[in-house]
């Protein structure tokens, strides 16, 4: 089989690595790849992961038999739709159904019209009647822009001054474009977050393993939000009695109200929750894998991912058994230092065999047989162990095998989890 996977960071990477391992993949395509993932996959680097008509026409030449269209742009764009309509069939949710995640407007509506758990919210297109509203409601507050903001959309003010600010840099302003033109306003929550990435087919729906990013560039926490500096899995504070109730209040309601809707959801939704005092609430929807959660969920899964993503197309996940492996991962990221603000990239990255077998790249391009840095975040090193502790240990091990100038990681990743694991 020929395979085609648009997108080209280290979730895309994991994914590549994952579909590898059926034997009856002949070839995978990455569009447009990166320097790392060509050690797996043929790259594409000329065709861009928004180019939907290069996609059809590449998909169609090279006798595509099917797609994974990964990150959140094209899948908004529609890229499932353009390319099913080719007759080629895809992973991942189609235009009507992506709006989950592209229009946070959209996934709040759908929350409050089917009863799911989330923070009080209203939505505004003037500032004005936002910042009076925000006075209304007091500090901590939280303003997000309405559509996709490379992750920086979302302002948890505290103080009623930096609220309006946000609402004003993004009405006003335009800071965010047209994703800033709508904001939603949002109730303050507390309590531990977890991520979990489900497959669906519209109407079965099969969690994956929980996990837990860790958003922030320094440890504990702190300094700016960035793509994501690392992730564990399973995440600790999911425990048995709260999935069942997720799945019960959160997970099967969504596909329930999405199918409502006539927005029938298939491919990989990732829920964003939040373990507050009153019960698990939604924080967010993304309608694709996550970054980096990716890379420390998709080692742990025991079925074969190609057979799961095909079940999910074809409306029979019902049928196939999705198994994880109950070891624990960590995945932890290497960035450039500096990033997300300023950094240097075009250095040599060097690294050893055994990290280069469980290593997920991100930012790097190949300069004939030199593989550089091209990016804040480089690559990402998952280990996979009985205890998280072990995966912690031997994920930061792995790290120590990888070298290149500036390369910058927290020290942290998992101690949150195992904190969590210990309370
Ligand atoms: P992502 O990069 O994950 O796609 P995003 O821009 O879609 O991010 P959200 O996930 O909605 O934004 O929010 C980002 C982070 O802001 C959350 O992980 C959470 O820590 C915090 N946050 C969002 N909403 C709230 C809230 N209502 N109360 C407290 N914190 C919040």
């Amino acid at each position: 089989m020929k395979l085609m996977v648009i997108g080209g960071g280290g979730r895309e990477h994991a994914i590549i690595k994952k579909l590898k391992e059926n034997p009856a993949v002949e070839k995978i395509y990455c569009l447009p790849g990166n320097g790392g993932i060509a050690a797996d996959a043929v790259c594409v680097s000329e065709i861009g992961a928004k180019d939907i008509p290069a996609q059809v026409e590449f998909a169609k030449a090279h006798g595509i038999d099917y797609a994974v269209v990964a990150p959140d742009d094209p899948l908004a764009l529609g890229a499932v739709d353009a390319l099913s309509e080719a007759g080629i069939p895809c992973f991942g949710p189609d235009k009507k159904a992506a709006v989950i995640e592209a229009s946070k407007a959209f996934a709040k509506d759908l929350m409050q019209k089917y009863n799911i758990p989330t923070a009080k919210y209203r939505v505004f297109t003037d500032a004005p009647s936002a910042c009076a509203y925000i006075d209304a409601e007091g500090a901590p507050i939280v303003v997000k822009a309405d559509g996709l903001a490379l992750g920086k959309g979302v302002v948890v003010a505290q103080t009623v001054e930096e609220a309006k600010a946000a609402v004003r840099a993004m009405i006003e302003d335009k800071t965010f474009g047209q994703s800033g033109a709508r904001v939603v306003i949002e109730e303050y929550m507390e309590g531990p977050e977890v991520s979990v990435l489900s497959f669906t087919d519209g109407e079965t729906l099969v969690p994956m393993v929980s996990s837990m990013d860790h958003k922030r560039a320094l440890d504990g926490d702190k300094g700016p939000n960035t793509g994501g500096m690392g992730a564990v899995a399973p995440n600790a504070y999911y425990t048995k009695e709260i999935a069942a109730e997720c799945m019960e209040n959160i997970f099967l309601p969504t596909i329930r109200a999405m199918r409502a809707e006539g927005r029938p959801f298939r491919g990989c939704l990732y829920f964003g929750l939040m373990l507050t005092k009153s019960g698990p609430k939604v924080v967010e929807y993304n309608c694709r894998f996550g970054d980096p959660e990716t890379q420390a969920v998709l080692p742990l899964l025991k079925s074969d991912l190609l057979t799961v993503m095909q079940a999910t197309t074809n409306g029979t996940l019902a049928d196939v058994s999705v198994e994880f492996s109950t070891d624990s991962a960590c995945c932890v990221v290497l960035a450039s230092e500096g990033y997300p603000q300023k950094y240097e990239s075009g250095f040599p990255i060097t690294m050893s065999e055994e990290a280069a077998a469980h290593c997920y790249v991100a930012g790097a391009k190949k300069d004939s047989d030199t593989l550089l840095t091209a990016g804040g975040r480089v690559l990402g090193v998952t280990a996979v162990a009985p205890t998280l502790r072990a995966a912690v240990e031997d994920a930061y091990h792995l790290a120590e095998g990888v070298d290149f100038a500036n390369k910058y990681c927290r020290g942290d990743i998992g101690s949150a989890a195992l904190a969590a694991r210990e309370e």
